[in-house]
């Protein structure tokens, strides 16, 4: 096994979601937001982020694939758990671990658009601008990141690595 190293650690997490909890709040309070986590990297930084906003909203989750057993995005995405729900006068937000060509985004936001919410807004724990494909609107962004191959809180390599507590990074053969 390849011994992820520590890139942000959980005290930087911590404040990072604080802040982003913060941010929501004050857009959303007494609307009943709807979160959307997307599975499963997304599932610790939503665990943590719906108790920060501490106020009434739902949380829903939508599973999407675009990678295989690799590093690189297969640029297809594939659709495994929809939304059943209506989201008509909702206001929708989108709960991603990390942008990282955009493409998955893309097609998300345009799948929850035609579901015609009242409003649709984007939370990012991770950026990383430098691998965008298609342009993509944060609307709360948590921190940007470097081209690494990211692992740990809840953000697997394989399936692998989603416990670890500090945002951390894996070398691979394409990755320096
Ligand atoms: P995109 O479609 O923007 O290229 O990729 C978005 C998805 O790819 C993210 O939701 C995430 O699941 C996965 N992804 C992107 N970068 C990384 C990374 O560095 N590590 C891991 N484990 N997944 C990533």
């Amino acid at each position: 096994m390849i011994a992820p190293r520590v890139l942000i650690p959980r005290d930087e997490i911590k404040k990072t979601v604080l802040r982003l909890a913060r941010e929501i709040r004050r857009d959303l309070s007494g609307t009943n937001p709807l979160f959307i986590c997307i599975l499963k990297g997304s599932v610790v930084f939503a665990a943590d982020l719906v108790r920060a906003v501490n106020m009434p909203l739902e949380l829903d989750f939508l599973c999407l694939s675009s990678y295989g057993c690799g590093t690189e995005t297969s640029g297809r995405v594939k659709m495994r758990l929809g939304i059943r729900q209506s989201l008509v006068g909702r206001h929708v937000v989108v709960l991603e671990d990390i942008v990282d060509t955009g493409l998955t985004v893309n097609y998300l936001m345009a799948y929850l658009k035609r579901k015609r919410p009242a409003g649709l807004r984007l939370c990012a724990l991770l950026d990383k601008p430098s691998r965008r494909r298609v342009p993509v609107d944060i609307d709360y962004l948590g921190l940007t990141v470097p081209d690494r191959f990211i692992v740990g809180y809840g953000i697997d390599w394989n399936q692998n690595y989603r416990y670890l507590p500090d945002i951390c990074y894996i070398e691979d053969e394409g990755n320096g």
